[in-house]
């Protein structure tokens, strides 16, 4: 007698997965999530636009926008005369003014920051403060809980829910910060399941240089971008890498610990534990530990404006200094534009200060340390000096998660 379980299968290989298709309702939520990006790449759109930028037909617009109105975060304004000749007047659509907000919160050793943010990324509310970097994990827990719950406390509707950035090694699947060199305390701690219990909404926790990509896309100088890099230079590297019109993760949130790339296989050793990280060579620490060497005016206090003054002063130590920074700096820039060519590299954290004498220094050494290539050549600009880009994309996070760019 014949029973299913006898049926012949084909052999998978081994090791290898099979194709998998994307559901109704995940190609649906993808539709969606472009819809959303679109809106914020251009600004409020009719169906018909939406229509003719993706080159399918109103209806099929029209069934993919219906959930966003039906769920309150999109509306359709006044109607536009003119702009469909022959047709029923558009109404572009933008986020409702009383969408559900996104909460988001920024921590960093020793900070915390949190904010309400409405869907089309303006910040609402916002609360910071400060705990000892070595405070144990349930004090910075209920820092972070005290700050959400007062920009939560502001909003009369429901947050759609919360995102948190943070620097250090995370699992985004299960909310955990794995490893954090500069909070030991933090290594281990399950702060998404923990802070979701608290206030009570879902919880997307991720590495900071992602969230501060997604922030880039959304109203940095990433929007509009198909491809780039936005990479963290401070007390620590990392970066954000937005490829081909998505953010990119490894399983789990892995990569973008740039910082931990080899440049020098005789250097340092990091505080990771291998030796010449990308970190020994370009951080804060670095710069100051450098500048004390040379006996250079505050040294413990070097930032990149200070050095950058002190070289066009004409101070020779310092403008020996200045530009080995930006040949280090180039080294990770260069390396990761030899493997992911993201042609924009749009740096923040202690770089800005250093202004257009380091951006322009950093561009050139990169350049010259690559293959000529005019197409793409790679640009390096700087994020905003007083911006919250890692707060609104902690806030992205939430969109992103619940309506992903792919599947
Ligand atoms: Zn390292």
């Amino acid at each position: 007698m014949w029973s299913p379980s006898e049926t012949p299968r084909p052999e998978q290989p081994t090791g290898r997965q099979p194709t998998v298709l994307m559901t109704a309702v995940k190609a649906g939520r993808v539709n969606q999530g472009r819809v959303l990006q679109a809106l914020h790449d251009l600004g409020p759109l009719s169906r018909a636009d939406l229509a003719r930028l993706a080159g399918v037909s109103r209806a099929t617009i029209g069934s993919i926008v219906q959930p966003l109105l039906e769920r309150g975060l999109l509306a359709e304004g006044e109607p536009q005369r003119g702009a469909t000749p022959g047709g029923k007047p558009a109404r572009p659509l933008w986020f409702a003014p009383d969408s559900p907000p996104l909460a988001a919160v920024h921590l960093v050793p020793g900070w915390v920051e949190a904010a309400l943010v409405s869907a089309d990324g303006r910040i609402l509310a916002a609360a910071s403060g400060r705990f000892r970097v070595t405070a144990p994990a349930a004090t910075v827990v209920d820092c972070v809980v005290d700050r959400l719950n007062a920009v939560l406390a502001g909003s009369a509707a429901r947050a759609l829910g919360v995102g948190i950035a943070v620097g250090g090694i995370v699992e985004s699947t299960s909310g955990t910060i794995v490893a954090c060199n500069l909070m030991p305390e933090l290594s281990g701690l399950p702060l998404g399941p923990l802070v979701s219990e608290r206030v009570d909404l879902p919880v997307h926790l991720d590495l900071h240089p992602r969230a501060q990509a997604i922030g880039d896309r959304w109203s940095g100088p990433g929007r509009g971008e198909q491809s780039f890099a936005s990479i963290y230079i401070g007390e620590a590297i990392g970066a954000g890498l937005f490829l081909n019109g998505a953010i990119h993760c490894g399983p789990a949130g892995a990569g973008g610990e740039i910082g931990h790339t080899v440049v020098d296989v005789r250097g340092r050793t990091c505080r990771c534990g291998q030796r010449g990280c990308w970190e020994t060579i370009a951080t804060r620490d670095w710069l100051r530990e450098e500048a004390a060497r040379l006996r250079l005016p505050a040294a413990q206090a070097m930032t990149t404006a200070l050095l950058a003054g002190l070289s066009a002063a004409g101070n020779a130590d310092a403008k020996e200094l200045f530009e080995r920074y930006a040949h280090n700096l180039a080294l990770g820039v260069v390396n990761l534009q030899q493997i992911l060519a993201p042609g924009l590299f749009i740096l923040h954290g202690d770089v800005i200060a250093g202004g257009e004498a380091l951006r322009g220094r950093v561009e050139r050494q990169a350049r010259s340390q690559l293959p000529p290539r005019s197409a793409a050549e790679p640009q390096i600009t700087f994020g905003s000096a007083h911006d919250r880009t890692t707060l609104l994309g902690a806030a992205g996070l939430v969109l992103s998660q619940s309506f992903p760019l792919v599947g």
